[in-house]
């Protein structure tokens, strides 16, 4: 399965569908798409500090593949910034371990424990859910 290898493994996705720039004349026909696993790049290597070698093998990838996707993201972020675009978070070519759900009446994104029975959100109680990613394993 060739295919399998293009999946980033990420710990988490963004706590967040989004931003928009404020103060500023808004393109709003124009937004930039920022993948998951770009996110996760960034997270990795300028939040956590971790060298490329270390964020890459987190990730599940090489360390030219990990320099791509970190590339990829500063420069998106660049454009939006520079261009006052707003940034919309999509899931990209991403892979977790867990099953994460997205709440549809606070936003909050949130694992279940296996053994959790009620199936609400963990932060509002609402039933209104819905699975976020495509469980895989390696
Ligand atoms: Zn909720």
């Amino acid at each position: 399965m060739p295919r399998r290898k293009r999946f980033r493994k990420i710990v988490a996705p963004p706590s967040f569908d989004g931003y928009k720039p404020y103060g500023a004349s808004i393109n709003s026909k124009q937004s930039i798409e920022f993948f998951y696993e770009e996110y996760e790049a960034m997270r990795l290597a300028d939040y956590d500090m971790l060298n490329h070698q270390e964020a890459a093998e987190l990730m599940g990838v090489s360390r030219a593949t990990f320099a791509r996707i970190y590339e990829t993201a500063r420069r998106k972020i660049a454009k939006a910034f520079v261009e006052s675009l707003e940034i919309v978070t999509v899931y990209g070519n991403a892979w977790m371990e867990n099953a994460w759900y997205s709440c549809a009446s606070c936003q909050a994104k949130f694992t279940l424990p296996e053994n959790n029975v009620k199936q609400l959100c963990p932060l509002c109680g609402s039933k209104s859910f819905e699975l976020l990613n495509v469980i895989q394993n390696e």
